[in-house]
């Protein structure tokens, strides 16, 4: 009777071993006729097993590739003629298999579920979803499952393609058996593979060499405490090991001092391998000398690359990038988007293509279209899509090619492109040639399944693409080893034992690396079937964090913060807690632990702090050492200045920050170098000056022209202005309860005319114009609230007639009104006058807040502590109106023109009590807003016109702050809508309201 074969497995402890092992097998093979497989579970596996058989001539024959390589390569000889279905058209069939089963819940995430059920136990799945037992404990949403992976099986079927767990099945009865297979293990098998290793074993030898991780051989080149440490790691250990520098803990306060420390620890490992003998650094010829783990790899090098290349020492980046991150990848989405895009509200500006090296449009040109599309709110597909065709005749190429849907048309024209751009750096084209490449297979499946691209789109957006970049040296070329790598943990754990002279591993907290099983739908599901693969979560991290730390042959560097971006403590992984439980006493006191550290006193030695506050004097190091070596860059040079650490300028940026009058040359008088300014302005420098210098200076607001505040504001002060001309115009001197209803009327006419005017008017002019349903309805709103204002201005200062509207002053340079140490400019909204001269200015607002009354104040430090009103606006204009109007103004008000519950609600402000009463003024309590009153006390002032000039003597004050350069930020008062308003969303103060 013959013997039934199965799987032999062989445990092994390291990668020295496991080497060994595959080499020992194949020898031992040597004589077996037929074919010699070595299944590996990654690339950098297969150069190392070539590399240990390359000298065996007895190896010669064995065939050394991934599990997948293998199907591949057999099924084209020996499967069914159907075709494997690649990873795109299983995204793309799984997709609509959910959407047209499940409608809604078709997400990346159910799509995931299924690719893992299908790459764990298809065939299995699909057998057994009908047996009883299975059928009696499925959840409805099992069941959904399930139907899915029928239709999709269908779908497969359809096409003639099938899934590679079934061509396994296959492969096993019709490929020919080969003589050996020797299966490297990594992690868990699927239960698709080990069927298919089983069922292979009963034909021929078929091995599992599995390696455990848990000692390293005695290398030659790896320093002895590193030894001892991967002997000891993740075992129960009597004594602690001795530290002597092998292991360095890097432990930053906060991550914004993670580059300052990392990229001093790199310049130091890569300055003590390179004055390492040669002996050591032939073992790693073809590989950097130092290599970095972090979660997000590409950061560290957006932020040190550039630092270290000054001091001499170039870095590769090897990490992945959705496709949708690369320029090509968000040129082709804008243009979709334009074309295709689904927002009801706006056509998508193509920004990203017109700004890319793929439109051929210059940057200059491209900014000016970005500009003109944003603020045109009546711009359309056709207006962008002309625009960009007469900027280039490239684009003009992409542009009908995406009219007319030639895909292949675009690609070809992309590709061609790409090859003009030779002169950019090889490993940029490298990545948009890898993306144009993923565009194109996207494309030819979903024509192959008679779908539509755009529609997918979202499928092609997430698809991976590894890329390496790498910095280099002027005379040196890319092909050149690096001296340092930034990559993923994963990655460095398959690299070959002691390849690098010093591994750092970065991002050790638990929050970067939770080591907690990842159960999901996928695996109940598999469990309910009985073929769940066990979660060894630990176990992997473990294995992982071995083979990364064995890796490393002088030096082994773990980083992590030690509190977070909330200021909170910051937990050690797991991985960093089994590195110092090395060294640590099992029944240590806790004065044997640095409180500060939280690691063993003995490790104090080899632990490195950065606190958070020195990164500005690192910055400062940064930008001075080497400059030498900063001139030599290969990369372009950019324009940088040395960035103080508060945001109060320097004296030389004084001219350049504060105003562009003040200083100029030739200015010779006093009143050439007086700041222009507006009432506006004034206001939010007194609110908090860094909001000034950002959206006044900076002009930081938003590029896109909107449909609110500012437009509907314009647009009401612009009819209000009008409506009051014409009804004077009409005979009336002013809106009463007698006339109302024809100025209501009046005002809604006007209202609707001015509407199509909108449309005429220049995108600087904020145009109201609306583009959707709900704005319509908006304005119908906006229309009903100015009806309703007018009934309360009917009522409003009898005796008083409106007189000035929309009053402009300081606008024309011959008149220049001078207020507080500046030349002011600005408009008054309205000014009523009464019969015996007196006037009120009254300045109109969509809302009234709190903050709008008299007695809301507080002390401003950039007016050396004066009290001032929190709100100046209507102040600084009844000061005007009483300087350069000769008016004897009586009231300051603001007018609310939106909804309000009572009247006293649609006003604030200040008045004179002795010529106003609180009749006069719909109610609007004394004691908010009388001068002299209770409101005015913190002011120490007893009359009207005394509060305008002590508000004007505040502001004075303040204007020399500003002339000073004082922009930092300082929030006088913490209500609400300084912050909000505010464009700078990265201050230090913001979080603190
Ligand atoms: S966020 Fe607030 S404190 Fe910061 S600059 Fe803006 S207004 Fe000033």
């Amino acid at each position: 009777m013959q013997e039934v074969q199965t799987i032999n497995t062989k445990l092994v402890s390291n990668q020295t071993e496991l080497l060994a092992t595959i080499k020992e097998l194949v020898l031992e093979h040597y004589d077996a006729s037929g074919a010699k497989y070595v299944f590996v579970p990654h690339a950098t596996y297969k150069a190392l097993v070539q590399q240990t058989l390359v000298d065996e001539r007895s190896c010669v024959g064995s065939r050394i590739c991934t599990f997948d390589e293998w199907v591949c390569d057999r099924w084209e000889l020996f499967g069914d003629g159907r075709v494997l279905v690649t990873q795109i058209t299983r995204h793309l069939l799984l997709y609509e298999v959910v959407l047209n089963r499940l409608g809604s819940k078709a997400t990346t995430g159910m799509i995931a579920i299924l690719e893992k059920l299908i790459d764990q136990a298809y065939n299995y799945l699909l057998e057994h979803a009908h047996d009883e037992d299975v059928v009696a404990v499925l959840s409805g949403e099992q069941q959904e499952i399930l139907d899915c992976l029928w239709d999709y099986q269908k779908a497969l079927s359809e096409l003639n393609l099938c899934e590679k767990s079934e061509a396994l099945t296959l492969l096993v009865k019709t490929a020919p058996t080969p003589a050996l297979v020797i299966h490297v293990g990594s992690g868990q098998s699927s239960y698709v593979r080990k069927s298919f290793l089983e069922a292979l074993a009963e034909k021929t030898r078929v091995y599992d060499v599995v390696n455990i991780c848990d000692g390293v051989s005695a290398h030659p080149e790896r320093n002895q405490e590193l030894t001892c440490l991967l002997n000891h790691i993740f075992k129960p250990c009597d004594a602690p090991l001795e530290p002597h520098g092998a292991l360095q803990f890097l432990l930053p306060m906060g991550k914004y001092a993670t580059p300052a420390l990392l990229s001093g620890a790199i310049s130091d490992a890569v300055v003590k391998s390179r004055s390492k003998d040669v002996g050591c650094m032939r073992v790693a010829r073809d590989c950097p000398q130092v290599c970095v783990s972090m979660k997000n790899p590409q950061d560290l090098f957006a932020n040190i690359a550039s630092v270290l290349l000054d001091q001499g020492i170039t870095v590769q980046l090897s990490d992945t990038v959705a496709f949708a991150d690369t320029a090509l990848g968000q040129a082709l989405e804008s243009l979709v988007e334009l074309f295709y895009g689904k927002d009801q509200i706006a056509v998508a500006v193509p920004t990203d293509f017109i700004l890319s090296s793929f439109s051929d449009i210059s940057p200059a040109q491209a900014h000016e279209l970005n500009a003109k599309w944003r603020l045109d709110r009546t711009v359309t597909v056709d207006r962008i899509c002309e625009d960009i065709k007469s900027s280039s005749s490239f684009a003009e190429r992409v542009i009908t090619c995406l009219e007319q849907a030639d895909w292949d048309g675009l690609f070809d024209a992309l590709d061609e492109r790409i090859r003009q751009l030779a002169s950019f750096d090889d490993a940029w084209l490298t990545l948009q040639q890898k993306s144009l490449m993923h565009a194109r297979t996207f494309v030819e499946a979903c024509r192959t399944l008679h779908k539509q691209p755009e529609d997918y789109w979202e499928l092609l957006s997430l698809r991976k693409i590894s890329r390496t970049i790498q910095t280099k040296l002027p005379g040196t070329s890319h092909q050149d080893t690096a001296d340092v790598i930034f990559t993923t943990l994963e990655r460095v754990s398959q690299s070959a034992e002691c390849c690098y002279s010093c591994v750092i591993i970065g991002d050790l907290t638990a929050h970067q690396y939770p080591v907690r099983s990842r159960e999901d739908s996928a695996d109940t599901l598999l469990e309910v079937f009985g073929v769940a693969q066990a979660q060894m979560a630990l176990q992997e991290a473990r294995e992982v964090f071995f083979q990364a730390l064995a890796s490393a042959r002088d030096t082994v560097m773990l980083e992590r913060v030690l509190f977070d971006e909330a200021s909170d403590e910051a937990y050690p992984a797991v991985m960093f807690e089994e590195v110092v439980d090395c060294y640590r006493m099992s029944d240590a006191f806790d004065a044997a632990i640095n409180k500060q550290t939280g690691l063993p006193c003995a490790l104090d030695e080899v632990v490195h702090i950065q606190p958070e506050d020195q990164i500005y004097k690192q910055a400062d190091l940064f930008i001075n050492q080497n400059t030498d070596a900063a001139s030599a860059r290969s990369v372009q040079s950019q324009d940088s200045w040395a960035l103080p650490s508060t945001k109060v300028p320097t004296s030389q940026a004084i001219d350049l920050v504060v105003l562009p009058r003040v200083r100029l040359e030739g200015c010779t008088s006093t009143q050439d170098t007086l700041p222009r300014l507006s009432a506006s302005a004034l206001e939010n420098y007194l609110e908090c000056p860094y909001k000034w210098f950002a959206s006044s200076r900076l002009s930081l607001g938003s590029l896109d022209a909107g449909f609110g505040p500012v437009e509907m504001g314009t647009f009401s002060h612009a009819l209000l202005k009008e409506f009051y001309e014409v009804f004077r115009g009409e005979g009336y001197e002013r809106v009463t309860p007698d006339n109302l209803s024809e100025a209501q009327k009046l005002l809604s006419d006007l209202f609707e005319k001015r509407l199509v005017g909108e449309y005429e008017k220049s995108a600087y002019e904020t145009p109201l114009i609306a583009r959707t349903e709900i704005e319509r309805i908006e304005l119908l709103e906006l229309k009903k609230r100015l009806c309703v204002s007018l009934e309360r201005q009917s009522r409003l200062l009898p005796g008083f007639t409106p007189r000035h509207f929309e009053y402009s002053f300081g606008m024309n340079e011959d008149v220049e009104v001078k207020y507080a140490g500046c030349i002011l400019r600005g408009s008054i909204d309205r000014i009523d006058i009464n019969d015996a001269g007196q006037a009120v200015v009254i300045d109109y607002k969509s809302s009234i807040k709190t903050s709008h009354q008299l007695g809301v104040c507080s002390e401003v430090w950039q007016a050396c502590g004066v009290v001032l009103p929190n709100k100046i606006q209507s102040l600084v204009y009844a000061q005007i109106a009483r300087k350069y109007l000769g008016l004897d103004v009586v009231g300051a008000l603001y007018l609310s023109l939106g909804n309000v519950k009572k009247d006293a609600d649609s006003l604030a402000g200040a008045f004179d009590h002795i010529a106003l009463g609180s009749t006069d003024l719909l109610g609007l309590s004394a004691d908010k807003a009388a001068v002299p009153g209770k409101a005015a006390t913190d002011y120490g002032v007893q009359s009207f016109t005394e509060l305008l000039d002590h508000v004007e003597a505040g502001i004075e004050k303040a204007v020399q702050s500003m002339l000073r350069g004082e922009i930092s930020p300082q929030l006088r008062s913490k209500h609400e809508g300084v912050c909000m308003y505010c464009p700078v969303k990265s201050c230090e103060l913001r979080d603190q309201r």
